[in-house]
């Protein structure tokens, strides 16, 4: 017996597709959906479009502190912005750059930082044998699936542990980690590595750090492309919509909201699998697909953005790049606005430090960044006129920042995107390649509307071509 409020088949649809979830990829898959001629509805938790696309502003400007930067490889995204008429700026690199790393203090100028030469020399070798262990798992012959279920056993932590021959090695990686994962290596599985250099194409793009993510810009913060999404969407995105239910029978599926249902012929997913795993559903989700949302955790982070009266480091041939393994931030950007009316400083606070200085009153937490800053930039980091922040652990909506696996997992991971009956699945942490990322979001985005325009041509439900 249902024990839901009413029997939704008695409805009729309100549109084809129900979309849930309206960050980057469910508003994606809604507007390829929608120019296609699908009549579609999203339904979005919060009041506002963009989820892990956030904004804040202060004196007036817009800085993220979500997504922020798009890597040179992000082909989807670019054409989507560019679609969308949303200009791109590049990040500003020149002048030196700094990182802090197993108590030394490196900087540089070029591309790739430098470490002492033999760190640097283990740091390509480690690069390599970490593509050569992706290339080598590419087809799942038996002996392959042996493999991946010996190294899945491995936490990243402990294969760096057996495999780099100097500790500088092993905190680059650790830090990187921090980096794109928002986790440590000790929580990340060696096999979700090895599959997220295969999604990322090389290793390369994943642990140099520069040039691989920090490219671009969008002016005015990413949260726009949401906005800008939502307003081609604008009858058919509901806000502060937050799915609680979804009951699916052998004509269509049904989202509960509050208060309201939807009845659409499919639905697509467009969640972190964690936050999915919050949603009831009847029929119950096949196991592998409920044990998958249970095993995707979500990273810890928080951005922080502190402002001043201009880029006072630029004087100082300082690039306003940073990265630290000893925090509290792991990462800091020059973000001061092209218009120059102020300078300011984007800090990724990431992993266990996020969990750390999520816990800290807000005041402990500047002060810590404000000595870290100042260490690197001296005494002037002191004079900021502000700081916005968000922090991303536990918010209910995302419940963490960027998904990963732990050890031990591998064998769910095939059930990713596999539909189940009328349900499809899109969102950043469904998609095979640039996981976790807005170039991510965009692909899995685009791979669900296919899906559903697939069947709905198939049930001759969708003339246009
Ligand atoms: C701090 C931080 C920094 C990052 N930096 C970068 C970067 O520089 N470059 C990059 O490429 N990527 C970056 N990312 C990753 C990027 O933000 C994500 O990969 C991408 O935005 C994910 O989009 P999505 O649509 O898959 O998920 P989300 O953006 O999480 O969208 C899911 C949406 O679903 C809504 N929702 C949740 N539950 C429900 C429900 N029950 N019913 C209805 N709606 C619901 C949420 O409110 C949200 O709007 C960063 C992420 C974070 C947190």
């Amino acid at each position: 017996m249902s024990t839901l409020p009413f029997d939704p088949s008695q409805l009729g649809y309100n549109a084809d597709v129900v979309v849930i979830g309206g960050g980057l990829s469910g508003l994606t898959t809604a507007y390829r959906l929608v120019q296609k001629g699908v009549d579609v509805v999203v339904l979005e938790a919060r009041d506002r479009p963009g989820g892990r696309m956030a904004s804040g502003t202060f004196n007036g400007e817009s800085y993220d502190l979500g997504a922020q930067w798009i890597a040179p490889h992000a082909t989807q995204l670019r054409k989507l912005t560019h679609e969308l008429g949303i200009p791109l700026t590049m990040q500003y690199h020149d002048g030196v750059s700094d990182i802090y790393l197993h108590k030394k203090h490196h900087t540089f100028k070029q591309r790739v930082p430098m470490l002492s030469p033999a760190a640097t020399l283990d740091r390509g070798r480690i690069l390599r044998k970490l593509n050569r262990l992706a290339t080598s798992m590419q087809v799942p012959t038996n002996k392959v699936i042996e493999q991946i279920n010996t190294l899945d056993q491995m936490s990243f932590a402990w294969w760096l542990k057996q495999t780099c021959r100097h500790q500088a090695t092993v905190a680059w990686f650790t830090m990187l980690c921090r980096v794109h994962f928002h986790a440590e290596p000790s929580e990340i599985s060696l096999i979700y590595i090895i599959d997220q250099v295969q999604a990322f194409q090389k290793a390369e793009h994943l642990f140099l750090a520069r040039p691989a993510y920090q490219h671009e810009r969008v002016v005015g913060g990413t949260q726009r492309i949401g906005e800008r999404l939502a307003q081609h969407l604008r009858p058919h995105i509901t806000l502060d919509a937050p799915v609680l239910a979804i009951r699916q029978d052998d004509n269509g599926v049904t989202a509960y909201s509050r208060g309201a249902s939807f009845r659409a012929r499919f639905a697509v997913i467009a969640l972190p699998p964690a936050v999915a795993e919050q949603i009831y559903f009847e029929p119950h989700l096949p196991p592998g697909r409920d044990a998958l949302n249970q095993r995707i955790l979500m990273g810890r982070a928080i951005e922080a953005v502190l402002c001043y009266d201009y880029p006072f480091w630029r004087e100082h041939e300082k690039s306003g790049f940073m990265m630290s393994d000893e925090g509290p931030a792991v990462m800091v950007h020059d973000v001061s606005p092209a218009t120059n009316t102020e300078g300011a400083l984007a800090c990724l606070i990431a992993g266990n430090a996020a969990s750390h200085w999520g816990a800290q009153p807000r005041g402990e937490r500047l002060r810590a960044l404000v000595q870290q800053l100042s260490g690197w930039l001296g005494n002037e980091a002191g004079a900021y006129r502000g700081m916005i922040e968000r922090d991303w652990n536990g918010e209910r909506w995302n419940r963490g920042s960027i998904g990963f696996m732990p050890p031990g997992t591998s064998s769910f991971v095939h059930s990713i995107n596999m539909s189940v009956g009328r349900i499809h699945w899109a969102g950043s942490e469904a998609s095979s390649q640039w996981t976790g990322t807005l170039e991510g979001a965009v692909d899995a985005g685009e791979r669900a509307a296919a899906e559903v325009i697939t069947h709905l041509h198939e049930q001759g439900l969708l003339k246009q071509a």
